[in-house]
């Protein structure tokens, strides 16, 4: 038995180490990961900047909590300012904590009520967060939901410029829907949302907990659309594996988080930084992102490439090493055969498959992947077939 809440449906790995692109189970079976912790460890596991910095702080300190001026968080808020539209950083434990931020600040500082978000998105598990969470089967049961949230279809941009209410306080959105299929945003949808934000005196909020910390070969997903968001939240990536998350606005929203406004004991805590800190300081990179952006785009081809005969494949899309194979039927079956042949990868909604190595992943490795998820299409559907 379980001394565990079952709130995960876990698959039947257990795993004894992992290292750069490769987990190990208890039974010597080795593993492609794709997943990288569901885009957290972007430079693979066990980084050794990364580790070196969290060892180097380890011997120095660990908690003090934010009654202290912690020299580390300064450095890294400087670092992602300096890489992004916003001025001031506020330092979290999680995307959902990220994004509680974003909410809460967004509402203080335009004394509006309303945030807009899409259907089929996904902001976290937190009441807010939830609400915000386009999803019915993510609230379900846990109902009354935190007011006021109103979604949209995402990639509707009659939807958006239709929008016409004095109490809208923000927009936020994800670049690239990440849980909800891997779907891009469209470019003329996004300066949609940006121009309603500045007709309705609204904040842009994008939610950059996944696209974000080179995911997609920019530093953040927005850039590659040219808008210029007033708040950025960011988690997974950030930290290596180390648990933080990072609220970036611009400098017109810093009077509204005076002191004593909001606050998290353990936002910032001196190892997390430290491990943020290494993390930015290879990923922040224009040759570092260049690569990332060849590799998924030389991935990305050879996937439609051997994939474009597959009966069971709709489509492939995504940008940078964020890919999603949409199906025409479940996912599950095919991540199970993967998993089968050493490829580890999750689903986005039911039918897509999603992929999400290591930022530091080799060609060899990515076709190797390719390989493995052709061949797991073929086996699936000739087992359907034979179903039939
Ligand atoms: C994962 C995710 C979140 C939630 O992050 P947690 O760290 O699990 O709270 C929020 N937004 C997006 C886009 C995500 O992918």
């Amino acid at each position: 038995m379980s001394y565990l809440f079952p709130t995960y449906a876990r698959w039947d790995i257990e795993v004894k180490k992992a290292r750069g692109v490769y987990i190990y189970d208890t039974n010597g079976k080795e593993y492609l990961d794709f997943v990288s912790g569901i885009a957290v460890c972007n430079l693979g596991h066990q980084p050794e900047q990364v580790k070196t910095a969290l060892q180097k702080q380890l011997d120095q300190v660990w908690h003090v909590s934010n009654l202290f001026h912690i020299p580390g968080q300064e450095e890294l808020a400087k670092k992602l300012v300096e890489h992004s539209t916003g001025d001031a950083v506020f330092f979290a434990n999680s995307g959902a904590e990220a994004n509680e931020a974003a909410i809460k600040l967004a509402r203080k500082h335009t004394g509006k009520h309303k945030i807009i978000t899409f259907y089929q998105s996904f902001h976290g598990r937190t009441y807010a967060t939830m609400s915000a969470t386009g999803q019915k089967k993510i609230q379900e049961g846990f109902g009354p939901l935190a007011p006021t949230f109103d979604y949209l279809p995402y990639n509707d941009r009659n939807a958006v410029k239709s929008l016409n209410d004095s109490d809208i306080a923000a927009i936020m959105i994800e670049v690239i829907q990440g849980e909800g299929g891997v779907v891009p945003a469209k470019p003329e949808f996004l300066q949609a949302v940006e121009q309603t934000c500045q007709k309705l005196d609204a904040l842009l909020i994008v939610d950059e907990v996944q696209t974000g910390i080179g995911r997609t070969g920019k530093a953040f997903g927005y850039e590659h659309y040219g808008i210029s968001p007033d708040i950025i939240t960011l988690a997974k990536g950030l930290g290596s594996g180390f648990p933080i998350g990072a609220m970036i606005g611009k400098g017109k929203l810093i009077a509204s988080f005076s002191a004593g406004s909001h606050g998290s004991t353990f936002g910032g805590n001196p190892l997390a930084v430290a491990s943020a800190k290494a993390t930015l300081d290879e990923i922040f990179h224009s040759a570092f992102l260049q690569k990332v952006r060849e590799k998924g785009n030389w991935f990305k081809a050879l996937l439609k490439n051997l994939l474009k005969e597959e009966p069971l494949v709709k489509e492939v899309r995504g940008k940078g090493l964020m890919l999603g194979i949409e199906l025409v039927r479940e996912g599950a079956p095919v991540l199970a055969a993967m998993r089968k042949e050493g490829l580890l990868a999750l689903t986005a909604g039911p039918n897509v498959i999603r992929l999400l190595p290591p930022l530091t992943v080799t060609y060899d490795e990515l076709k190797k992947a390719a390989e493995i998820i052709s061949q797991a299409l073929h086996t699936v559907a000739a087992s359907s077939a034979a179903v039939k």
